[in-house]
Order: structure tokens, then sequence, then C-alpha cells
């Protein structure tokens, strides 16, 4: 699908540039690409639906669930209302790992362990993982964790069996969430003992959700840094995707509320406000690399990467699961078991779960598509449909900011064969943003010179 992107010069002229979100294609109005294109190889994704089912093989993520336990309530989660299936407990470990040792043909590169919250479920989680830490012991670990139920001991050992952490905190929007663990003393100072532990090492993360009621960056990453320094790395960081009323609660409501979000994500994307969220470098470089490398459309995935063979979901039963977030009891929007195999059998695993961003009605013709890669792969109705307006408002400045990076020039209007109300980038009322006197987005300067 092809855009005409309309976009301001610094110096107040119009400029039209031509995108093709099919072929990564950026061109100026004369079709000289905006930056040389050095085309990268590609191989096509899978594309999983109901007729097309996913398969699993070649591990390299591998996601345990332990059980949905949570000792928080989140509004907005995302397994909220997902039936748990059998709690893990420390039995199921052996037959696991016996499971899964004839199942793997090698070390997986990562593996994570998923809650609910994770350390409810610690009787089971220690020597689980130190058992897994024997068979493989360069693979990288990782948990995340509300920071709750961590101790001086916990904090030794996940330090010492080389987890990386990322402790769920939405800064100021916290209360959505629950309790604050850093407004208890004791809770404070036990995630401040792991969070120095690990944070020279590069491995942990506070990771942030960005909702309605918590929607700015810059107020985020400066309430982060407050308590934990000013180089706090902070992860997620994009809007959420509603699982269930709750969460559709916490999208935007109004088209007014949509373009006041984008014009203020914008804003603080330029002003550098953002630049702890590992989103905002992710989300942009990937665009700048998709039309540097002229990426097709066909070798897309879905956002979370669910839907590829080597990235597998499984709880302690050895069930397979369509991801960490849903149980072998639940079933997926579309009527599709969420239990899509056995680890004794992986060749048999069959994902009819997940609908591929090619077989929505809005994706192939989306100009966010290669930022937004789909939003969840299981969501359908009413709900798919909240998570599809959120996502292109959250993606959207995105596109902008990587537009003005490769171009120099800031996108207003997206002109072409999609949905009228999403053309208008930061809406009437708030116009073109304000153009700063600095041409290069802050957040990437650096990088900026560095690929000149
Ligand atoms: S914003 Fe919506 S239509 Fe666009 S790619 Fe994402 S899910 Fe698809
Ligand atoms: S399918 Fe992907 S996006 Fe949807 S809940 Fe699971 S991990 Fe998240």
């Amino acid at each position: 699908m092809k855009f005409q992107i309309h976009a301001l010069r610094q110096d107040g002229q119009k400029v039209l540039l031509h995108y093709d979100n099919q072929l990564s294609t950026l061109t100026w109005q004369d079709g000289t690409p905006v930056v040389p294109v050095q085309p990268g190889s590609f191989r096509d994704a899978t594309v999983v639906s109901v007729n097309q089912p996913g398969r699993k093989g070649q591990v390299r993520v591998l996601k345990i669930s332990l059980g949905l336990s949570c000792n928080y309530e989140c509004s907005y989660c995302n397994q909220r209302f997902v039936p748990d299936s059998d709690a893990s407990n420390p039995d199921d470990i052996e037959p696991f790992i016996s499971q899964l040792t004839d199942a793997l043909l090698e070390p997986p590169e990562r593996i994570e362990f998923w809650g609910g919250e994770p350390l409810v479920y610690w009787k089971t989680l220690q020597p689980l993982a130190e058992r897994l830490r024997g068979l493989y012991p360069d693979t990288q670990f990782s948990v995340i964790t509300n920071g709750s139920l961590l101790d001086a001991d916990k904090n030794e050992w996940f330090d010492r069996m080389g987890f990386s952490v990322g402790l769920s905190h939405d800064g100021p929007g916290q209360s959505t969430r629950g309790p604050d663990p850093l407004s208890d003393p004791e809770k404070f100072a036990d995630i401040m003992d792991l969070y120095a532990r690990l944070h020279s090492q590069g491995r942990i993360s506070i990771n942030a959700m960005v909702h309605a009621g918590n929607q700015s960056r810059a107020q985020i990453q400066a309430w982060l840094q407050q308590r934990f320094g000013q180089d706090v790395n902070i992860g997620e960081g994009a809007f959420i995707d509603p699982y269930d009323e709750g969460g559709l609660a916490a999208t935007l409501q109004t088209q007014q509320d949509h373009v006041r979000f984008r014009a203020l994500a914008y804003k603080e994307l330029r002003q550098g406000l953002a630049s702890r969220m590992s989103v905002a470098q992710q989300r942009i470089m990937d665009f700048v690399q998709s039309i540097r490398t002229a990426r097709p459309a066909s070798s897309l995935g879905q956002k979370c990467g669910m839907d590829k063979p080597n990235n597998l979901a499984v709880d302690l039963h050895g069930n397979v699961l369509t991801c960490q977030n849903v149980s072998a009891a639940a079933t997926a929007p579309n009527g599709q078991p969420h239990h899509i195999g056995h680890l004794s059998n992986l060749q048999a695993v069959k994902m009819r779960s997940a609908t591929h961003w090619s077989h929505r009605p809005d994706c192939p013709s989306c100009p966010v598509l290669q930022l937004c890669k789909g939003s969840c792969m299981f969501l359908q109705g009413h709900l798919w449909d909240a998570g599809c307006d959120a996502a292109y408002s959250d993606n959207v400045p995105f596109l902008a900011a990587a537009i003005e990076y490769l171009t120099g020039c800031i996108p207003y209007y997206i002109g072409g064969d999609f949905r009228d109300d999403r053309k208008d980038i930061f809406g009437q009322v708030h116009g073109v943003p304000e153009q700063s006197a600095r041409r290069v987005i802050p957040i990437l300067a650096y990088d900026r010179t560095v690929a000149a």
C-alpha cells in the first residue's frame, strides 16, 4: 500500500514524501530514496491462522508458565480473566525436565520464568531454575516480577543464578496496578538491593505500561529516574492492549483522546524526555532499518513473536500454550484452545488460536504496519478493535519521529487508501507540533552521527 506523507521542513515549507509499507520504500516527491538503501535478505514469515496452524520446533526462547496466581490485581492485566489450570508444584519438575530434554535438540538461548507473579511460586521456581541452570549453563534466564516478594536471600540467588529481572512498575500510574512496593520502606530496601546488584551489569529494567491514566512517558521516566537514578533502563513502555472490560476502560476513548495522546507522545520523543524507554529506541530504529534494508512486509511476523516456531510457551505439565499469558484451560476468542499441543510431541503442535496480521482487515493497508506488526495475535471483536486503535495511536508518533530522523521533516498528515479517521496525525486541534530548533531528534542524535 502506498501512502503520501505530508510533512513540514524546518523552514516551514510543505514537503510530500512517498511511503510504501509493503516494500519499505520512503522517497522524496521526485522518487529519490530519502536514504541510501542496501536491501537485506529476508525470509517470508509464517502466516498463522485457524486454517494454517502454527508449528513449533528448534526452540530458541522457552517461556515457562508457573501459573497465573498473583498477589496484585492490575485492572488492565492480560491474565485477569484467564481460567488457571492446575498450579505447578515441585513434584512436577522432574517429569517436566525429562520431557524438555527429550524435546530440545540444543540448549535454548533464553528461558523466561512467568507467572502471574512468579515469586508466588517460589517453592517451585527455585529448584526448577537450579535444575535448568545445571543443564544449560550458558542460557540467559529472565523473570518479570512486581518486586513485592523480594528479600535479601532471593536477591542473592537471582544474582548468582545469572537472572535478568524486569520489575513491573508504572511510575506515577502505579495505583492502577495496585499497591506500590516502593512506598513500603522494607520492600523498597529489598528492591533497591536487587537493583544495586544487577544494574551495573545491565540485568535489570523497570517495566512500565502506558494507558489512558498513565499517558506521559516523560512523567513515567522522570518519576522512575527520581527513585532509580538518571540512567534507569525502562522496559516495555508501549500502550496496553485491552483483554477485558478493565483493559478497555484503560484505553483511549474518543478521537480527541487519540490525537491528544499522539501529539503528547511525539512532543516528548522530540524533547528527549522518553530517552530511557527502550520502546522508543527500538521502534524508531526498527523502522529506520526497515527503510535502509527495504524490508518487505511479507517477512513480518507478529509483534510478540509467539507465532514463530522457535518461541515456545509451556506449563510445568508439558502443555504447549499460545503464549505465556494464557493457560491450558483457556479458549481463545476465535473459539480455538490455547492448549495447542504437548512437549512430548512438539511436531504435533498446532496453533489455531492466532491470526496473522495479513488476515486482519486493516493491517495490510496500515501505515504503521512495520512498527506495530499486528498487535495481539489472538484478540478478536471489540477488544481487537480497541487494541488496534490504541496500537495505531501508539505507533504513529514513532513513525513520525523515524521519518523526521531520516528526512528532517515533520509528518502531519498521511494520505492513502486507509481509514480516514487516522490520516490527520495530530488532529486539527493540535495541528503540526511546534518545531524545535533542534533538527535531530535528541534521543537519536548519537546514532545519526555514527550512521552518517
Ligand atoms: S495499528 Fe491496527 S491496523 Fe495498524 S498494523 Fe496495528 S493492528 Fe494492524
Ligand atoms: S499473543 Fe502475544 S501479544 Fe497476545 S497476550 Fe500473548 S504474548 Fe501478548
